[in-house]
């Protein structure tokens, strides 16, 4: 492992717009190295949990810490987390390898330093031959390897991703399911990871944070989550099929 990934907590986080709560009090540690999925339909919070550990939404109550930081009134850029999102959000006029290099430039890393980064993870997402190309000549499965490689390529201690397979076909979908999980092995980044998904929650995560409604229903391992449901909600919401 180059690198081990920092424990997440969420101190009694809770965001409100207007009198609507949308995340009600979360209390929740995402250990070390661990890859944690926030699963649940639409609506349930997910996405706003994410946006308050990225800094993109303010939470109304609460702290947050990436390890022993409390990271709540960091900015965005300063939090030293990667992104990825569901659209590829690449920029289109410029190659892979200037995009990957991207967040290495905004940290003041030599020409020379940030080719040697981009070529490592370049390499890492299977993409060593198409640095020169732009994101409009790759595929989206692609596209979306270019995004995960800018997201880790400044060797952040955690990784979060909101459902960035979903835009992708089954076949894809699966393929890349893998590659995470390989990544996130290899790395031993912490990853914090948003689906409504079911199916690939179980396949990826260590546990699972089930969500209702702003509250958390359940935080499992996926196999517990399955012999040991712990209300009517969460038996109801496995037994869906996608
Ligand atoms: P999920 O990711 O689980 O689908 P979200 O976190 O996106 O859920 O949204 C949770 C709830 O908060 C939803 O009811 C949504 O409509 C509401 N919400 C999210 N963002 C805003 C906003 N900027 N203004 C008002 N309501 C919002």
């Amino acid at each position: 492992r180059s690198r081990a990934g920092s424990p997440v907590r969420f101190a009694g986080v809770s965001k409100s717009f207007g009198s609507f709560v949308a995340v009600h009090p979360l209390v929740l540690d995402v250990k070390e190295g661990e890859f944690m999925s926030f699963l649940g339909p639409s609506g349930s919070g997910k996405t706003t949990t994410l946006m308050m550990l990225a800094g993109f939404e303010e939470p109304t109550d609460g702290r947050i810490y990436i390890g022993h930081q409390d990271i709540t009134a960091v900015p965005p850029a300063r939090r030293n987390v990667g992104m990825v999102f569901q659209s590829y959000a690449l920029f289109p006029h410029m190659t892979v390898e200037q995009n990957i290099a991207f967040p290495l430039r905004m940290r003041g890393l030599s020409k020379a330093e940030q080719m040697r980064e981009v070529g490592r993870v370049l390499e890492i997402v299977g993409l060593e031959r198409f640095g020169r190309r732009f994101p409009g000549q790759l595929s989206g499965g692609q596209q979306q390897r270019v995004a995960l490689a800018r997201a880790i390529v400044f060797q952040p201690p955690v990784l979060l991703m909101d459902e960035p397979l979903s835009a992708l076909d089954k076949y894809l979908r699966s393929h890349l399911q893998s590659e995470i999980r390989r990544i996130h092995r290899d790395l031993g980044i912490t990853v914090v990871y948003v689906t409504h998904d079911q199916d690939e929650a179980m396949t990826m995560s260590d546990r699972i944070c089930v969500m209702r409604d702003g509250r958390i229903a359940q935080v499992d391992a996926p196999e517990a989550l399955y012999s040991r449901p712990q209300d009517e909600f969460v038996v109801g919401f496995l037994g869906e099929s996608n």
